[in-house]
């Protein structure tokens, strides 16, 4: 029977599921336990979790390895060119989690530009003493220019929220999408366009080294002084200090932010600034969401390690021992 080590947010359910067909090792808090992780590894033809941590080292301790699957659409913490070169297959949770996320990067529209948590905050610790006034005011997000920095299948599920509340939406992405600028009246600008155009820069674009601080001081002083920028992708693509600073020269009206350059967010200036949203990394956060994308990992480590293609397989270019010349060739069409 192949091995299974299993990390984090996992159920019951879940691990019955596997059980039924592999010999599992489940680890709820492993960076409890890295040891007795290391030793499960040794033997293990596959991995599944949240939150993955994968270096070389552990790559060369785990000589059996040949699937990973990340509970998570984002993979830039794994090293999917090593695994690849190493024959080791990852698969990921793209879909199921998209309208949650794309619920959570609206709410950080609508939360950041009417100012949700800073006068929801004066209630409760009852600095509700007299009328709201125009200090307290917000802005409309109704009639505003949202700019998709990535119109992929979350930037999509946005930009329809946007276009239900009567918004204008342009987007700037790797590929141009014709067919949503025919269709549903989207326009593409090119990055620094769709900077100095919107009323809202939304960030729906994976990690990689060319996203990597895409937005810093100089880009926050490209766009608008009333505009909002909107993180939802992954901390990285944003060069924090740099957004501190552009916020504390007002260069731009305010930020709502899901993620963070380092998680959990601690002792930030960004905590300290009424104009700013901090969300503790709930994206996909809901239990409909997070059960589906658990059953998705199953459902591809299951596949992947009784000798089929995963449904959702990152790296089609890695070669397994046992997938036929046939298989590749299939992964490599539906990518
Ligand atoms: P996706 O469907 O792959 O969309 C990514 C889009 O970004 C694609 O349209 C792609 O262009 C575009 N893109 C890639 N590199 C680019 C670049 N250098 N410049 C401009 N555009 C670029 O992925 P998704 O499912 O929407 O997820 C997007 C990201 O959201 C994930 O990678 C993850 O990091 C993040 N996420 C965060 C949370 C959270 O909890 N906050 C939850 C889920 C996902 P093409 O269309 O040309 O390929």
């Amino acid at each position: 029977m192949k091995r299974v080590v299993a990390l984090r947010r996992l159920k019951a359910s879940h691990l019955q599921r596997l059980r039924e067909h592999f010999e599992v090792t489940y680890f709820e808090e492993p960076e409890r336990q890295p040891e007795a992780v290391a030793v499960a590894l040794r033997q293990a033809h596959g991995l599944i979790g949240g939150k993955l941590q994968v270096t070389s080292a552990m790559l060369d301790e785990a000589p059996g390895l040949e699937a990973i699957a990340t509970i998570s659409v984002g993979y830039d913490n794994l090293p999917v060119d090593e695994l690849s070169r190493r024959g080791i297959l990852l698969t990921n949770t793209p879909d199921v989690l998209t309208e949650t996320t794309a619920d959570t990067g609206f709410m950080l529209i609508m939360a950041s530009s009417r100012r949700l948590v800073e006068l929801a905050n004066m209630v409760r610790e009852g600095r509700w003493t007299q009328h709201v006034g125009e200090p307290q005011f917000g802005h409309d997000v109704h009639g505003k220019t949202l700019g998709m920095v990535g119109l992929g299948r979350i930037g999509r599920a946005i930009a329809r929220r946007a276009l239900g509340f009567n918004m204008r939406v342009l987007y700037s992405n790797a590929s141009s999408k014709p067919e949503l600028e025919a269709e549903w009246g989207l326009e593409h600008r090119t990055f620094e366009q769709l900077l100095a155009e919107s009323d809202f820069v939304c960030l729906t674009v994976p990690l990689t080294e060319q996203t990597e601080h895409l937005i810093g001081y100089e880009q926050c002083r490209a766009m608008k002084r009333s505009a909002f920028l909107i993180n939802i992708a992954r901390g990285r693509v944003v060069d924090e200090a740099g957004l501190i600073r552009a916020l504390n020269d007002g260069l731009i009206a305010g930020a709502g932010l899901d993620v963070f350059e380092r998680e959990p967010l601690q002792d930030s200036p960004l905590l300290r600034m009424d104009n700013v949203v901090t969300l503790p990394h709930i994206g996909s956060a809901t239990h409909e969401t997070r059960e589906a994308m658990a059953n998705c990992a199953v459902e591809n480590i299951c596949q992947a390690l009784q000798g089929e293609r995963p449904r959702d397989l990152v790296n089609p270019q890695a070669r397994p021992s046992g997938f036929s010349e046939q298989q590749q060739e299939q992964s490599v069409d539906a990518k």
